[in-house]
């Protein structure tokens, strides 16, 4: 019988396993402090709990957190961290410093089966899901690792994979992470990006969970959507945009629209225009991400001029527009360029 990773439970199930094993559900409560506050990996180092109940939940349950395989730090202060995960299948997380920010961008498959055609992850196609344990692991192992006195401030879902494509997973990862009694993280300062799954972006809309959403665009027309971004094909942008306006957005947040700046693909004046016109009505920001090249990729990234053309015609508009210079660009952890290979 395989044993339950204690970090694929709420809180709440945490307390009910206490009890299931015969003892008070405070018992519970006191294991996810250990889990989340003080980062124990140990049972038999949960010192307040009863001996013999150790010794039961031990041979039960184990406390499987990812380990940190590879580290490799960026020029830009960004880390990739490539993590084994309990069956050797690898999969990627990126630390983030900025300002006195912290952001890690966790990964919620191994692979991804979407193929949008610009991101090396696609190439891989889905090896398996991750489970919410192993997604929330990845942020006990970041930090973990990190210099005494760093925190994490912020995660991002936009990792390896689609996440409301794994959507149990990663809702109960959301719920975890936004827990008073285990991570405690605001939900604000937590988003979840989707490649544009409608049925997921509705489901997600009635969780109340407060998250904040991004939404990978790429695109102004379907004809061009459908050529890089094959999950088009199921979804078109008006019904995409349509759910959008839809999504409950809290008090002073936007949705963000990432858009990938690829030469001659969709970065016209036309596109930026077209652009403006979409997003009516949507409170939106937008991240134009010159594209990091790849080899065999087959794009290339559009000229210094035309990226801030692009930018400048949003602006002019009054919609919020940054460009993105990608993190871990000289590491292969930028946005789009995350792949590992698969052990299994
Ligand atoms: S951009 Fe996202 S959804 Fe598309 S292939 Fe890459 S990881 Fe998958």
């Amino acid at each position: 019988m395989s044993r339950q990773n204690l970090l694929d439970l709420l809180p709440s199930e945490l307390e009910d396993l206490a009890e299931s094993l015969g003892v008070p559900r405070y018992r519970g409560r006191q294991i996810a402090s250990w889990l989340y506050g003080k980062g124990a990996t140990d049972i038999e180092a949960m010192s307040d709990l009863p001996r013999d109940f150790r010794a039961i939940l031990a041979d039960r349950a184990t406390v499987a957190v990812p380990e940190i395989e590879r580290r490799t730090p960026s020029q830009d202060g960004s880390q990739k961290l490539v993590l084994r995960l309990e069956d050797g299948a690898r999969i990627q997380s990126v630390l983030m410093p900025d300002a006195d920010r912290l952001t890690l961008c966790v990964s919620t498959q191994v692979g991804c089966g979407f193929a949008c055609a610009f991101c090396l992850t696609g190439t891989m196609g889905l090896e398996r899901n991750v489970t919410a344990g192993e997604i929330v692991g990845q942020v006990l192992a970041a930090r973990a690792g990190l210099e005494p006195g760093g925190r994490i401030t912020h995660i991002v879902y936009m990792g390896m994979g689609e996440p409301l494509a794994n959507y149990a997973a990663t809702v109960k990862s959301l719920r975890l992470l936004t827990d008073p009694k285990a991570f405690g993280f605001s939900p604000r300062r937590i988003t979840v990006s989707t490649v544009g799954l409608v049925s997921g972006i509705e489901r997600l809309a009635k969780e109340n969970l407060k998250v904040n959403l991004a939404i990978s665009l790429h695109a102004t027309n379907n004809e061009i959507r459908d050529r890089i971004m094959p999950v088009n094909k199921g979804f078109a942008i008006e019904e995409l945009l349509e759910a959008c306006r839809r999504f409950p957005v809290a008090f002073r947040q936007r949705i963000t629209f990432e858009y990938v700046l690829l030469e001659g693909v969709n970065d016209s004046p036309e596109d930026s225009r077209r652009l403006v016109r979409l997003l009516k009505g949507i409170r939106a920001k937008i991240n134009l991400i010159p594209f990091n090249d790849w080899e065999g990729s087959g794009f290339q990234r559009p000229a210094l001029h035309r990226i801030m053309g692009f930018q400048e015609l949003l602006l002019e508009h009054g919609i919020r527009a940054t460009v993105r210079w990608s993190k871990g660009e000289d590491i292969g952890a930028a946005c789009g360029q995350l792949k590992e290979t698969v052990e299994v």
